[in-house]
């Protein structure tokens, strides 16, 4: 499939295509799908996917260590994958593309194999307000190696970097500017041509993050003449684990490795110093994701006729996507963008006034809808905006206006119903009686007969209906639980009997329903028995685990954590 043609292209994504009847046919007995969730990771296309698997079915071996011929072959397909990322990008030379596990790694090596051994202090490291984490963290952590310090450039009230603040921030002392090509919220595509000309000028050395540039523009890195270019292959339909490092040669060559390992020497002894290896395995330590950087391969080959095309049908129908959605949201009165104008590639961000970004979320993937709430990654740029987190729409050119349709609709339908309120009072009185008695039995009871996410769902929102609100001076910096994106507060009392009792509040409505569930399970109990219940099998006969990330999002492990922190050692 060489020419764009929107529903050809969207049949490649085996994934996407399930859930194709649900609204192409109306058949209720699919199960809906509308991802748009694409800034944090693209679905990938069959031929991608098929020869991940034809590799490890046909040809798995190590690359570059054995002399047989299966290894042989991975090499060379593996190698052939490098060359292709070098025309992708317009690099100079092969030795110039050092395989990653993605771009926060790529960083990672530029800020520690050349930052670190360059940067001195009061050096100046310039970076922009709306920076992924990934394009913050490895900074932060060098500046606080060497004393430099991190400047940060701003920007316009249409969410790109102000350029006419860079010669104020860029001077002789900035040595890095590193900043995104498109930031992961606003969407915009940053004038970076101006601002690598201005780094090259004081002669500082630039980096650009293309993680979210990558599906949607053809790079030139010789065009742009940065030092620096990385990306994730995930976030333009190939696999995860497999991102890119570019680098102009010279530099590569004077920058000592980031990582040791197997591959990355040319001679190891116990006598004498070790050598390192040639560009560009010097920085490629221990087995790379041959499988994924294969399969990498295929995914350019797929998407180069895309971003080349000279009728530009691809980026065409990315801006009709990206133009329908920003305006069908703009006539929906509680929206709110974060930033004014549309994007210039399929990144929406904004809020809704009068409800919390994680109860749109969550509300809307009961329909089926997968979009991104919280801070993105980003908190830095939420602060920036006086923002505690925004929801955000991305799509990909697999995405359709039918799909786009049946988001508006969802979203009008939570917001004008208010199926957020949507709870009778015999309803809201029945779960209160109900969880009088022995609360958790109850809600256990309550929930065994919830068939899928969307009678779960419905379920913790009228939980939460029956948390009684904490006092507004109890709602503060010190009762606030630190993790959570939304904002959440607890509270404890120690009885004469050494139980512990919790009051809970949250500015989200699905937090508070799951405050109660927490809290049930730990209310009028010792701190033995707060840290011997197994929490995780509770939430799991529940049938929450899969829909709650432990890690962050609703912050659930964050509650749980400061249950366990402030009863630790009381018995
Ligand atoms: N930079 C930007 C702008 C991103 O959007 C992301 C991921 O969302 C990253 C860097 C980090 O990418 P990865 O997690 O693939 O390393």
């Amino acid at each position: 499939m060489n020419i764009f043609e929107p529903q050809l292209f969207r049949r490649q994504f085996p994934l996407i295509v399930s859930h194709d009847k649900f609204l192409t046919e109306s058949d209720r007995t699919i199960s809906p799908l509308i991802y748009f969730d694409n800034a944090a990771t693209t679905q990938k296309p069959k031929q991608v996917i098929d020869v991940q698997q034809h590799y490890y079915n046909n040809f798995n071996a190590n690359v570059h260590r054995a002399s047989h011929q299966l290894s042989s072959k991975a090499t060379f397909a593996f190698e052939k994958a490098r060359s292709l990322v070098q025309e992708f990008i317009g690099a100079k030379s092969v030795k110039e593309i050092i395989w990653t596990k993605g771009a926060t790694e790529s960083i990672n090596i530029v800020a520690q194999s050349l930052g670190r051994n360059t940067l001195k202090p009061e050096d100046e490291i310039v970076l922009c307000a709306s920076e992924h984490h990934a394009n913050i963290v490895p900074w932060q952590i060098v500046a606080e190696q060497t004393g430099a310090v991190i400047k940060v450039l701003p920007l316009t009230s249409h969410g790109y970097i102000d350029i006419d603040e860079i010669d104020k921030i860029i001077t002789d002392k900035t040595k890095f500017v590193a900043c995104a090509h498109i930031s992961n919220v606003l969407g915009r595509i940053n004038p970076i041509k101006q601002l690598i000309a201005k780094a090259k000028s004081v002669g500082a050395i630039s980096l650009i993050d293309g993680a979210q540039a990558v599906a949607h523009l053809s790079i030139d890195v010789q065009l742009l003449a940065c030092d620096f270019y990385v990306f994730s292959a995930h976030k333009m339909y190939g696999p995860t684990g497999v991102g890119v490092l570019y680098g102009k040669k010279e530099l590569l060559e004077n920058m000592q490795p980031y990582q040791g390992g197997g591959e990355m020497i040319k001679k190891v002894s116990f006598n004498q110093a070790t050598t390192f290896n040639s560009l560009p395995f010097k920085f490629e330590a221990g087995t790379p994701n041959i499988a994924g950087i294969i399969a990498f391969a295929e995914c350019i080959d797929f998407l180069i006729p895309f971003l080349t095309d000279v009728k530009n049908s691809y980026s065409l129908y990315e801006q009709k996507l990206i133009n329908y959605c920003y305006q069908a949201l703009d006539k929906i009165e509680q929206v709110k963008f974060i930033v004014g104008g549309t994007p210039d590639v399929g990144v929406i961000a904004f809020t809704i006034t009068g409800h919390h970004n994680h109860d749109i979320a969550m509300s809307l993937d009961t329909f089926g809808i997968a979009i991104r709430s919280g801070h993105h990654c980003a908190m830095p740029l939420m602060a920036y905006l006086n923002l505690t987190g925004c929801l955000r729409v991305s799509l990909a050119a697999y995405n359709s206006l039918e799909e786009i349709d049946y988001f508006i609709a969802s979203l009008k339908n939570i917001l004008l119903e208010g199926a957020l309120e949507q709870i009778s009072k015999h309803e809201e009185e029945e779960v209160l009686s109900s969880l009088a008695t022995n609360e958790i039995e109850n809600i256990i009871t309550l929930f065994s007969n919830t068939k899928s996410w969307d009678s779960r769902h419905r379920e913790i929102m009228l939980l939460g209906k029956t948390l009684p609100r904490l006092h507004k001076a109890l709602r503060s910096d010190t009762t606030l639980i630190s993790g959570c994106e939304s904002l959440a507060w607890l509270k404890l009392e120690y009885s004469e009997q050494g139980l512990y009792m919790f009051t809970a509040d949250s500015d989200a409505k699905i937090i508070r329903g799951l405050l109660v569930i927490v809290l049930a399970a730990y209310n009028k109990k010792t701190a033995i028995q707060i840290h011997e219940f197994n929490i995780n099998a509770y939430f799991s006969h529940l049938g929450l685990m899969q829909h709650l990330s432990p890690s962050r999002g609703n912050g659930l492990l964050a509650i749980v954590d400061k249950i366990k922190l402030l009863t630790k050692n009381s018995d």
